[in-house]
């Protein structure tokens, strides 16, 4: 019998185990990840191999660490990115949670840079981006780069180890709740644990789990939307009047002709794309090295979807554009925005005659107008001119993008302002995989939450 039973050892799971230890030193914790520890994961395309082999757990998204292991580690240091904590609770007690647990990364051994926070620099660069028809969202950000943030996370592991019990390798595979109180978890080895409080928190790569779990036990959900784009790959020389100032920058943009909400994400200087896996689709990402350092920068450019009644399935909708992608190619599929331009699919030949080469070597060259629903690319193509007017070169021919990037962020969990399950006492669900976040400073801070609104009960 535990006192409290955490699934997910991403960030919002560790950033809880981490503040109940402290808060309640004697309870008894145990901390379920279906994926292995820090030092045993790996990531064969990460090794060499030049296709997703879609192996049956993706080592870049399950394990000690979560999503975020082998992410180059970028703090968003604003309660306007990265999450919707502020629809639960105050923005003072964002910050407060934003910056405690950004000094929990400190005391774990993270970087003391932090870029963006002159607000002079950044007015000027909000100027220009008006001009542009752009909206620049202030964002510090502290980098620890994917070497460090990996080696933080080995402290974490190491520290919490002998404190509280950590099950690797094993799922969670079914909650227990009677009489509208949950009472532990059924592993998917047979094996039963019992807890007081349970908190969930499986990221993306468990949302589906989380969804299926969640409408058998009768727990409210509300669609939430899904962002669908592709990453963009340019020689970092284009954006360095930006990146060299604030990092990453967040930049939103409403395309004329839908007047959707475009964004860029996950802003990588220097940096390589990469592939990752949900459920054997394969879908693109990115992120940089602290210390070794490509000729490219990249970038995610997302169009956010918000369905209406009475379509409820965006992360299936996410998923059939991305499993297109990898129908037609193999995999991610990667296109000059000249070819795309010209109306013609991009060839090895041409991609190898152009200024940039990928970093993504496992990408097919291929025709992206055959898989992003003509609204999205529309609105990709917009943003892209209009990056062009602050960053010259944004919008050259040359420039790569992949596809597909979905968020599958669908599933929100309808919560308390405790973040409790509304309906099962006790339960309490956090991080990505309910929605309520969409990064690694945002998903610790709500570890903590709920472990100080459990402390105090
Ligand atoms: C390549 C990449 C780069 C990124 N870069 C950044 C960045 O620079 N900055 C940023 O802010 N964010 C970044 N992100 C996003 C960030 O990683 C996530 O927002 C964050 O990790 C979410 O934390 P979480 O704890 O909610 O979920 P996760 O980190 O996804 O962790 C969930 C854990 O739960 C486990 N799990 C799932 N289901 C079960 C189950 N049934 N039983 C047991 N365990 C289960 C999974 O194996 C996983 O380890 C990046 C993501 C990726 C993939």
């Amino acid at each position: 019998m535990y006192n409290v039973a955490i699934i997910g050892a991403g960030p919002a799971g560790i950033f809880s185990a981490l503040e109940i230890v402290k808060l309640k030193p004697d309870w008894k914790v145990v901390l379920i990840e279906k994926g292995d520890k820090i030092e045993d994961r790996k990531c064969l395309l990460r090794e060499g191999y030049s296709k997703c082999p879609t192996c049956k757990k993706c080592g870049l998204l399950c394990g000690w660490g979560g999503a975020g292991a082998f992410s180059d580690g970028k703090l968003t240091l604003t309660p306007d990115v990265g999450g919707h904590l502020v629809d639960y609770m105050s923005r003072k007690e964002v910050e407060e949670l934003i910056d405690y647990s950004d000094k929990l990364y400190l005391e774990f051994g993270a970087t003391d840079e932090v870029f963006g926070t002159d607000r002079k620099t950044f007015d000027e660069l909000e100027r220009q981006a008006a001009l542009a028809e752009l909206k620049l969202v202030h964002s510090p950000v502290r980098h620890l780069g994917t070497e460090r943030s990996l080696d933080v996370l080995k402290n974490m592991q190491d520290y919490l180890m002998d404190k509280i019990t950590i099950l690797n390798n094993v799922s969670a595979k079914n909650l227990i709740v009677e009489c509208e109180q949950v009472k532990g978890i059924i592993l998917d080895n047979g094996e039963t644990i019992e807890a007081e409080y349970t908190i969930i928190a499986p990221g993306r790569e468990g949302a589906d789990w989380l969804t299926h779990e969640f409408a058998k036990n009768k727990i409210g959900m509300v669609n939430n939307a899904v962002d669908v784009g592709v990453r963009v790959e340019l020689p970092a020389p284009v954006f360095e009047p930006i990146t060299n100032k604030l990092y990453e920058s967040k930049l939103i943009y409403y395309s004329p002709t839908f007047g959707d909400a475009v964004r860029t994400f996950c802003m990588n200087p220097n940096g390589e794309v990469v592939q990752e896996n949900y459920n054997g689709i394969a879908t693109v990402n990115g992120h940089s090295y602290a210390n070794i350092k490509t000729r490219n920068t990249n970038f995610a450019l997302l169009v956010s979807e918000q369905f209406t009644e009475p379509f409820k399935e965006p992360i299936a909708y996410g998923q059939r554009i991305a499993s297109l992608a990898n129908m037609l190619g193999g995999g991610i599929l990667v296109q000059r925005f000249g070819d795309l331009l010209d109306g013609r699919r991009s060839t090895p030949d041409r991609i190898k005659s152009s200024i940039i080469e990928p970093t993504l070597k496992c990408a097919t060259p291929g025709d992206l107008s055959l898989v992003l629903p003509y609204r999205q690319l529309t609105s990709i193509i917009e943003m892209l001119y209009a990056l062009d007017k602050i960053a010259p070169g944004t919008a050259s021919r040359y420039t790569l993008l992949y596809g597909i990037e979905v968020k599958f962020y669908s599933a929100r969990v309808k919560l308390t302002n405790d973040l409790e399950t509304e309906g099962v006492k006790n339960l309490f669900t956090i991080g990505d995989g309910a929605g309520v976040t969409r990064g690694l400073i945002q998903a610790s801070a709500s570890g903590v939450h709920v472990a100080r609104v459990i402390c105090s009960r």
